[in-house]
């Protein structure tokens, strides 16, 4: 098949890589950078005293608050990814959750507390729609035989670490000498930026992704429209209610529910795929391994996920930040997490190669306990960290730093892992719908995570190294249990595998 020019242009024309993912590349750092931003300021600024510009929340309702709005960023991804396959297509979808993200920062920097709630469920929304598109649109760029894709996925997971770097550098020096207000300003003109670079390069996409992939009837579509109406009318309705204070809400007892429900959700869709969807044994054993990752995952990312609550009052308050004159924004400590990524991923990449060559090939369980081990184990830095804190002094940033280095390190073994999992021990007519029940560990995660930084009280902080402690040894427990268990799930993992080849000799 001859190719034209500008097809040429099209499959390759960014480091190798179709045009289209320079586009993604960039509009998905650019949302990046809003969004860890201020996701970095957040919990700094809901636990600021009012007299300070701040909202004045303990540190409780303030980490409840921001772990309902990381797991809920999550959740929205379902159906967000729905919108856009039924729909209205990637294209629009990215095009107008960046809009609604933009305008959720824009309301943020008004800095008054009515706009501020609101600015948060716009780019909870805003994102729901956006991430999960963007990041399939990726896949959509290469064949299926395309041996690119793999490499396209590493390098846009760069792109969404350096537009990370940036935001924490930029809103956290903002809010530093500048205040909150210049901050979330930033994150809203970054993602402006991003929704530029998005229209003026939209044609390198070549249509990719510009309508429903499967679209739903006419009646379907008005059904749909309507209960998403209807839906939005409610959230819109509640918030008002709250905020007017007609209804009164805690948000530590609701973010405790909000867990409970999420995880029921989960179970009760797992469990209806192995029960009710007449998988055959292999199916089933499949799943079980799978669930195994699940459990990972949740547990990983609660301690995870304590990096924009807990440890980042930690580096505010217990940490030496001022080095010949200059204030380290708290912020900037964050940041260690996406350089370690795009330093070490490279190497993991070479890693698992290396061992699979030598015929060592941990499986996904051990991998993912692995995973979720060392990352406990920065737990145990700050475990020490804390008593010196629990002591009264300021300790050097390297121990947050290592934290977050053991951290960068489990994540690598466990996050690539655990989605590669996925999509290989799914059953083929079912993988969408379980990368979708699977996204919602990361929500339960994220909500849990908030509920245990709760704990993190500076009035009694010789309870911090007890905290770290009790994180640390429950996740590895946690670790050691699946490490265990994925003993026995090994071979199960491969089931599916030797099904579909055994299948093809047969052909
Ligand atoms: N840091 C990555 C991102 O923002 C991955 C986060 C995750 O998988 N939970 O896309």
């Amino acid at each position: 098949m001859k190719l034209s020019q500008q097809e040429k242009n099209f499959n390759k024309d960014f480091f190798g890589h179709p045009a289209g993912l320079s586009t993604l590349f960039f509009t998905e750092m650019w949302e990046r950078m809003s969004y860890y931003g201020m996701r970095a300021l957040l919990v700094l600024f809901m636990t600021l005293n009012l007299q300070e510009g701040g909202m004045g929340l303990t540190v409780a309702s303030a980490t409840a608050i921001y772990g309902l709005y990381t797991g809920a960023v999550y959740f929205f991804g379902l159906p967000g990814g729905w919108i856009a396959d039924r729909l209205i297509g990637g294209q629009q979808a990215i095009w107008y959750g960046g809009i609604i993200i933009m305008s959720g920062h824009i309301l943020l920097a008004l800095q008054s507390e009515s706009t501020f709630f609101i600015g948060l469920i716009f780019i909870i929304l805003g994102t729901g729609l956006l991430k999960p598109n963007i990041g399939a649109l990726v896949g959509q760029l290469y064949s299926l035989e395309d041996p690119r894709r793999d490499a396209g996925y590493a390098l846009y997971y760069m792109g969404i670490n350096i537009g990370s770097i940036i935001g924490y550098i930029a809103c956290g020096w903002l809010q530093v000498y500048m205040g909150y207000h210049w901050a979330f300003g930033a994150a809203a003109i970054g993602m402006g930026i991003g929704l530029i670079h998005f229209r003026l390069t939209l044609y390198k996409l070549g249509g990719q992704a510009e309508f429903a992939t499967q679209p739903l009837s006419p009646s379907g579509r008005k059904i749909s429209q309507l209960a998403i109406i209807s839906c939005i009318f409610l959230i819109g309705l509640f918030t008002v209610l709250i905020l007017s204070g007609s209804i009164l809400i805690d948000p530590i007892l609701f973010a405790q529910y909000i867990a409970i429900a999420i995880t029921v959700i989960f179970v009760m869709y797992y469990s209806s795929l192995y029960f009710l969807s007449n998988l055959n044994s292999n199916e089933k054993k499949s799943l079980i391994a799978l669930f195994l990752i699940c459990i990972a995952s949740t547990l990983f990312w609660a301690g995870f996920e304590q990096a924009g609550s807990s440890l980042n009052l930690f580096g505010r308050d217990y940490t030496n930040r001022v080095f010949g004159g200059f204030e380290i924004p708290p912020s900037w400590f964050q940041s260690a997490n996406s350089f370690f990524i795009v330093i070490l991923s490279p190497f993991f990449a070479a890693l698992w190669i290396n061992l699979g060559k030598r015929l060592v090939k941990p499986n996904y369980g051990i991998k993912c306990a692995i995973g979720l081990i060392i990352m406990a184990s920065g737990f145990i830095v700050m475990f020490f960290a804390a008593q010196a804190a629990s002591r009264g002094l300021l300790v050097a940033p390297y121990w947050l730093v290592t934290t977050y280095f053991l951290h960068t390190v489990g994540e690598l073994c466990l996050s690539p892992v655990a989605l590669s999992a996925v999509s290989r021990l799914s059953p083929k007519r079912f993988s969408g719908q379980l990368m979708g029940v699977f996204t919602l560990t990361y929500s339960i995660g994220s909500v849990v995570a908030g509920l245990v930084a709760g704990n993190f009280n500076p009035e009694n902080f010789e309870q911090m190294p007890n905290l770290y402690l009790q994180i640390s040894l429950f996740s590895i427990l946690g670790g050691i249990i699946i490490a265990a268990l994925a003993t026995l799930t090994r071979k199960w993992e491969s089931l599916l595998e030797e099904e579909a080849e055994l299948l093809q000799t047969k052909a």
